[in-house]
């Protein structure tokens, strides 16, 4: 970030303290002493246009953050240390006990573009092709069912397959799978189209994705 960027960072601290932080001072008082109790668990891209708090418009409190490159959720694997997803979902589920989890995709993903064409990008990149790597399956079913479809059509197709996969991992999990038996916890598909920016949600009977009135 330019010197300007954390300027601006400055200033905008500034005014949330003099501002909106006064006004939801009560809030955060009860969230201290009480302590976080959020509902919903949002596992969100990296990307700097998708900011959950700012497209859902949440309060401190409401929602427990998780975001990553292509907002994916891998399997869930024993071996390794340092599972930094799963370590924020686990906290989220059998920590906070959040009734819902959403996986939240989006248009113009950066990782997403990677996966399916990495030649553009430099070599140096080690981590971020590992990481979309799990979405290899589903992108070789995108080719094999839209072939004839557009490069606009099929990266939609795997932005949105991206959430579907997360979805089918977080079931991976013991924790997740038993809460969600036990009618404790839902889990969500949703995906917004930054420039306009609808937001879709994936319809488990229907099976696509439904724009959100
Ligand atoms: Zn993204």
């Amino acid at each position: 970030m330019s010197t300007t960027g954390v300027d601006k960072l400055m200033q905008g601290y500034r005014r949330y303290r003099d501002g909106d932080y006064q006004k939801s001072q009560p809030l955060i008082e009860e969230l201290v002493t009480r302590g976080q109790r959020p509902d919903v668990a949002v596992v969100a891209c990296s990307d700097s246009r998708v900011d959950p708090a700012i497209l859902f418009q949440a309060d401190p409190g409401d929602l427990f953050m998780v975001r990553n490159v292509a907002n994916l959720v891998p399997p869930m694997e024993e071996e390794g240390t340092y599972h930094g997803t799963s370590a924020a979902l686990e906290f989220a589920v059998l920590g906070l006990g959040v009734k819902h989890i959403i996986v939240l995709g989006h248009a113009h993903c950066g990782g997403i573009k990677l996966m399916m064409d990495p030649d553009p990008y430099d070599s140096a990149f080690k981590f971020v092709p590992a990481w979309v790597s799990m979405l290899n399956a589903a992108h070789r079913r995108v080719r094999a069912t839209m072939a004839n479809a557009s490069l606009e059509e099929r990266t939609r197709a795997c932005e949105q397959n991206a959430v579907l996969v997360s979805l089918e991992n977080l079931t991976t999990f013991p924790w997740v799978r038993d809460r969600i038996d036990a009618g404790e916890l839902q889990l969500h598909g949703w995906y917004v189209d930054i420039a306009t920016p609808e937001l879709s949600a994936y319809d488990w009977e229907a099976g696509n994705f439904t724009p959100l009135a």
